[in-house]
């Protein structure tokens, strides 16, 4: 069986590092906001290319953490992608703000700008752009929009650390990041993690009051603030993996490049191939107009693979407000999607035979 995800064997050749982070954490007698996670801020900040990052305690509390720190007035929207994961979504409805979807472009899967402008009215506040399968979103595009009419800007980045724009690093595109170090990440901690990477040094400071009580001195409360952090822990596990995520990320583009290649279905669609190695592959989404069938198929000869997603974001009991809107790209979108395994940790000979078996899906 070739699993979709074997987090066991990702982490393999970091068990000793991994191992040695641990030791020293418990030995040392400190275990939440101390030494670790400030020396893993710093070395997360330098990698995105930004001037601060801020540990928190999962993705969901990035995003969420900023957009309250924008302090935007009741009922502000916050444009986002119709197919965006349901945390995106999540996060600006737990800041007490409304999302406004947009349509994805059906060549990349992510926002698509041309459609940004109708959706904005007096009361949008913000853009969170959705760097959806490790592929960063039309930023130039989506800048010039925001300065325009003076929107801020939020990445979620957490699908794509590493990930290459003309003008820098996923991370340092916009007006804040948002990223999470879930365990399947392309860094990927042993539970829960997430940052904030800005250039903004006041937001840094209100995050750093936000993730802790709302204090930045004991005892004394400037914010309504969360219990958000990261730990000493997950700070040392990650600062152990991410010198070696650029190669990862390398790897990943290696059996990205073999599958473009060579994945010859012709009732598939591939994902866009113009920026391999610019794109992170968080995950390799091929479309298939009989997407179950074809994934049953695979099952059946040992491959495992998932859907990211099944349901979209305006299809979810959480949202009754959101079900009487029409998002026929996302729709449609959602029905024909399926993840391919691609992580570091697989062998060539799995992947041409992942190609073989597909290619002989009629
Ligand atoms: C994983 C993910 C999140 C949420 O991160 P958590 O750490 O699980 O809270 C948010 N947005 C996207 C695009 C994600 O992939």
């Amino acid at each position: 069986m070739i699993p979709f995800l074997d987090l066991k064997r990702i982490n393999e050749p970091h068990q000793i590092a991994i191992q040695t982070a641990i030791e020293r954490v418990s030995q040392s007698g400190w275990y939440i906001l101390g030494r670790e996670v400030e020396s893993f801020e710093r070395q997360f900040a330098q990698y995105c290319q930004s001037d601060y990052c801020i540990g928190v305690a999962n993705g969901l509390d990035a995003l969420t953490l900023v957009l309250k720190a924008w302090n935007f007035p009741v009922g502000s929207e916050v444009i986002v992608a119709s197919n965006a994961y349901i945390a995106s979504v999540l996060s600006i409805t737990h800041a007490g703000l409304t999302p406004v979807l947009v349509e994805l472009d059906p060549q990349t899967y992510l926002i698509d700008p041309t459609r940004i402008g109708a959706a904005i009215t007096e009361r949008t506040r913000a853009i969170m752009t959705v760097h959806l399968y490790g592929r960063c979103c039309d930023m130039d595009s989506i800048n010039r929009l925001a300065q325009r009419y003076n929107l801020k800007v939020l990445e979620d980045a957490a699908q794509a650390h590493g990930a290459l724009y003309p003008s820098g690093r996923a991370g340092n595109l916009g007006d804040a990041a948002a990223w999470s170090f879930y365990p399947s990440k392309n860094l990927g901690a042993l539970g829960d993690a997430g940052a904030v990477t800005t250039n903004d040094e006041s937001l840094a400071r209100q995050l750093r009051a936000l993730r802790n009580y709302g204090s930045s001195q004991k005892y004394v409360n400037d914010y309504r603030g969360h219990n958000s952090r990261l730990d000493e822990l997950q700070a040392a596990i990650l600062s152990a993996k991410l010198p070696f995520l650029d190669q990862e990320n390398n790897r990943r583009r290696e059996i990205a490049r073999h599958y473009l290649r060579e994945l010859k279905n012709p009732a598939i669609t591939l994902p866009p191939a113009d920026q391999i190695t610019q794109d992170v592959w968080h995950l390799f989404v091929i479309r298939h107009p009989r997407r179950d069938a074809l994934r049953a198929y695979l099952h059946d000869r040992g491959i495992g693979s998932d859907i990211h997603y099944p349901t979209p974001p305006h299809r979810q009991k959480a949202y009754p407000e959101l079900a009487q809107l029409s998002f026929p790209l996302a729709d449609a979108l959602h029905g024909e999607v399926l993840s391919l395994p691609l992580n570091p940790a697989l062998t060539d000979d799995e992947v041409a035979y992942i190609v073989d078996v597909i290619n002989q899906f009629t």
